[in-house]
């Protein structure tokens, strides 16, 4: 831990906040935001009146539920700035998310938005047991993407010695991984497997070298990941998450007990709902992801449907944090596809691929159409110690793969074993799946 003021005390003891208290927090703080928001948002407004609601009608935690929900499609109708709700003249940074498709959207920060974006990626990175002794590269992309900065400045915050590498020139980042003596990493989980790999090829065992953590995200990642990006490194890999639209990376973080992220729920308030009827679930039930932003006052977003699929702890953690957790994200409900009736989210075909000795994270998936129907092919790489010539030992290995693919998503899939290094590397958020069907 760097030196304690009273200030960043302050700060950290917010994730051992009395439950009671935190209650009537969010209460006062939900209370002040739905009024900004009503006061100063056209769209939410037009929604509030349209349910004959005001700001005065949430007088409990509960009321919440009551108002109307906030969508991806709200921002791109009012793109790029129709969410405001400050006057321009006090934004001082806007970042934008390019989105799967169609329009960007476009979010707004104040100074003090900024400064509680900072707070909770410091919050984090402490509870990650970092420290101002350490030294950080932050290898996400830097610019209007939302990773790079947010990283950086919480990292800054901590007094840690930044190395803002952002993504890209892949091997110069193992040599400054080496050459600096850098003790963690933040990137995403995908691209630090690619740094795995670079570095083996440069002769260069992380395994050796002071780095000792990661902070991964901005995409979903299995269990399975996770041991190979551990083993893999020597380090302890923690989960962050974020999305812009809320604030950034940094909305809830895992602590070292690794069960969960906590989330930072003084700033932002979780639901969970039923993704398809829009009812609120109770603690510890799965569902989508609703956040509330409790402390954001140049876009606030009052129950934002992250289309994330999670669960919310209660639970103690045994870290002492009182403050509650979500699990790991398991996929964006926009990440599912159906083949012949069956739901399928590209995380199971990982675990089930990564359950299997030899095999490594790089697959992608192709949906396709033959014969009017639609199928899925799954291309994969194994471990190079792992290829042989001996046609009958590689055939037992793609069935083994097949049929843990099959016994997970139910599925019968058609796996190719591809070369090593022969599937696109991500320097970002990695491309796994690829729809090719005709009619989708
Ligand atoms: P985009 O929507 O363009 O991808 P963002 O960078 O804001 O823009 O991405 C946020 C999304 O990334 C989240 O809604 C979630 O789906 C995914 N994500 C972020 N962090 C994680 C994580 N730790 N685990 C799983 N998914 C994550
Ligand atoms: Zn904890």
């Amino acid at each position: 831990m760097g030196r304690i003021t009273t200030d960043n005390c302050e700060l950290l003891s917010k994730d051992f906040i009395d439950p009671a208290y935190l209650r009537e927090m969010q209460l006062c703080k939900l209370q002040s935001i739905v009024r900004h928001a009503y006061e100063n948002v056209g769209l939410f407004r037009s929604r509030m009146d349209k349910l004959k609601l005001k700001p005065c009608d949430v007088r409990e935690l509960k009321d919440l539920a009551k108002l109307p929900f906030m969508k991806k499609t709200d921002l791109r109708d009012t793109y790029p700035f129709g969410l405001f709700a400050v006057p321009k003249s006090e934004i001082v940074r806007l970042h934008a998310s390019s989105g799967t498709t169609g329009k960007p959207i476009v979010v707004a920060y104040t100074k003090d938005d900024i400064n509680v974006w900072n707070e909770v990626m410091y919050r984090g990175l402490a509870g990650a047991g970092l420290s101002k002794n350490d030294i950080i590269q932050v290898s996400y992309g830097y610019g209007l993407f939302t990773g790079g900065l947010g990283a950086h400045y919480g990292a800054e915050m901590l007094g840690a010695t930044v190395v803002p590498a952002s993504g890209g020139n892949t091997r110069r980042q193992v040599m400054r991984i080496r050459d600096f003596g850098v003790t963690a990493m933040m990137c995403t989980p995908s691209y630090f497997l690619h740094l795995i790999e670079e570095a083996d090829r440069q002769g260069i065992d992380l395994r050796e070298l002071p780095i000792k953590a990661g902070v991964f995200g901005a995409e979903p990642w299995t269990a399975g990941m996770r041991e190979r990006i551990e083993q893999g490194a020597g380090i302890e890999a923690f989960d962050i998450y974020g999305l812009s639209e809320i604030i950034g990376p940094g909305v809830a973080m895992e602590c070292r007990k690794h069960n969960g992220m906590h989330i930072y729920e003084d700033h932002f308030y979780p639901e969970i709902i039923d993704p398809d009827t829009g009812e609120v679930l109770p603690d510890g039930e799965t569902g989508e992801l609703v956040l509330t932003t409790l402390s954001k006052y140049a876009m606030p977003m009052i129950r934002y449907r992250t289309r994330d699929l999670t669960r919310i702890i209660s639970e103690p953690c045994e870290c002492g944090r009182t403050i509650r957790r979500i699990d790991r994200i398991s996929s964006r409900s926009d990440d599912m596809f159906i083949i012949r009736g069956v739901n399928v989210f590209p995380s199971q075909i990982e675990s089930a691929l990564l359950a299997i000795e030899g095999t490594t994270p790089n697959y992608r998936i192709i949906l396709y159409t033959e014969n009017g129907m639609d199928n899925i092919q799954v291309d994969a790489e194994l471990r190079p110690d792992m290829i042989s010539s001996d046609a009958e030992k590689m055939e037992k290995i793609r069935k083994k793969i097949s049929s843990s693919i099959e016994s997970i998503t139910g599925l019968r899939v058609k796996l190719k074993l591809v070369d090593p290094n022969t599937i696109a590397r991500s320097e970002g958020k990695a491309k796994r799946v690829f729809d090719e069907r005709t009619a989708k």
